[in-house]
């Protein structure tokens, strides 16, 4: 089968490799889609450690093809992929947060991922029904849906007269924009892309700020209703991470999800807004997973893709380098 094989030290190539087997308790889903995350990008430069050779791509949803000894799922039965694997058998997993168990387990991190035609899965566990979505659309939201929805869970109790701050407004932002929304707050996007910010627009956000013309903290405060109760940062680079901070207002939840590498101080700041709450996003757990799921089944979330096939996935990710996709790349293997 094809598969995109990132070699550490020497980037991706398209190789063809055996089909994997599966054993007891194991799945093989043909895959049909698979979303062109960021991360992929920080996994390429190094800033994730993969230590051999491995098949990239973890927004995935196919079909299962063959089942192992002890599975119930029916061959045939269209699935997304939940790709925060765990152990299965620490204290995390058995709270249903094996996302959160080790990086190591991910799909298309510690494994074999979903940049190739026939992916194994370790349990039907992590395998849920499409029913009735279409994989193209269903492959982003067990990342690009999953993590923002989870960000916006973990951001407080909104409620309508709250004022939520989105920044970066690609593949998640797209989707954090919507989640917020969803909660009645007000919603500020944040992007250095005109084109990015019209998108949000679209889908629900009340106001923008162009990051690279305006001086961020003061523009988001003159657009805000009120004070800022969150941001969501899906860049985490220095900048982003330093206007969050300086936007927020009293008892303001800053949620980090961007894998950018900056940091920010962490002090008792009489300057800054008082008694913030920091904290970090990884992926989100499968129940949340599921609630995404039913979210877009009932037709309540805008997801636009744009496919794309083996031979255009290097220039898929050279292009969401420049920021030159304007939704999510999905490869269709
Ligand atoms: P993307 O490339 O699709 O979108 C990034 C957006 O940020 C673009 O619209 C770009 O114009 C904008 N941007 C870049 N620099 C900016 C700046 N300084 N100020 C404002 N906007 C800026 O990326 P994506 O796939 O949406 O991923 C976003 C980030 O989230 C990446 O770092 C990715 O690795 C990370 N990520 C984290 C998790 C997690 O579990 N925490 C999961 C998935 C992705
Ligand atoms: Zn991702
Ligand atoms: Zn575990």
């Amino acid at each position: 089968m094809r598969a995109a094989r990132f070699h550490p030290g020497d980037g991706l190539r398209i190789e063809d490799i055996e089909r994997p087997d599966v054993g007891p308790g194991e799945l093989l889903v043909e895959v049909a889609a698979c979303g062109v995350c960021h991360s992929d990008l920080h996994l390429l430069d190094g800033d994730l450690p993969i230590p051999r050779p491995t098949t990239l791509g973890h927004e995935v949803a196919g079909t299962v093809v063959e089942t192992g000894d002890g599975v119930s799922t029916a061959e045939g039965t269209d699935i997304a992929v939940f790709g925060g694997w765990g152990c299965g058998a620490c204290a995390v997993c058995d709270r249903g947060e094996d996302q959160l168990c080790n990086l190591s387990n991910w799909l298309g991190i510690g494994n074999d991922g979903g940049y190739a035609e026939y992916l194994r899965v370790p349990t039907e566990k992590y395998v849920l029904p499409l029913d009735g979505l279409d994989p193209e659309t269903a492959a982003p939201l067990t990342d690009a849906a999953l993590t923002p929805y989870r960000a916006v869970r973990q951001a407080g109790d909104l409620t309508p007269a709250d004022t939520v701050v989105c920044i970066g407004i690609g593949g998640l932002g797209q989707f954090g924009v919507q989640f917020a929304a969803m909660t009645g707050a007000q919603v500020v996007a944040v992007d250095v892309d005109e084109t990015k910010l019209d998108r949000a627009v679209e889908l629900g956000a009340d106001a923008t700020v162009n990051a690279s013309e305006a001086r961020v903290p003061s523009a988001i405060s003159s657009v805000a209703a009120g004070e800022v109760t969150a941001v969501l940062d899906f860049v985490g680079a220095d900048d982003t991470l330093q206007w969050a901070s300086n936007a927020l207002g009293v008892g303001g939840h800053l949620v980090l999800a961007g894998i950018g590498g900056g940091a920010i101080d962490f002090s008792w700041n009489p300057l800054a807004g008082q008694e913030l709450t920091y904290r970090t996003v990884q992926w989100g757990s499968v129940p949340e997973l599921r609630e995404v799921l039913t979210v877009a089944r009932r037709g309540d979330l805008d997801v636009r893709t744009e496919p794309v096939g083996f031979d255009d996935l290097q220039a898929t990710l050279d292009r969401l380098r420049a920021g030159d996709v304007e939704t999510r790349a999905v490869l269709r293997p």
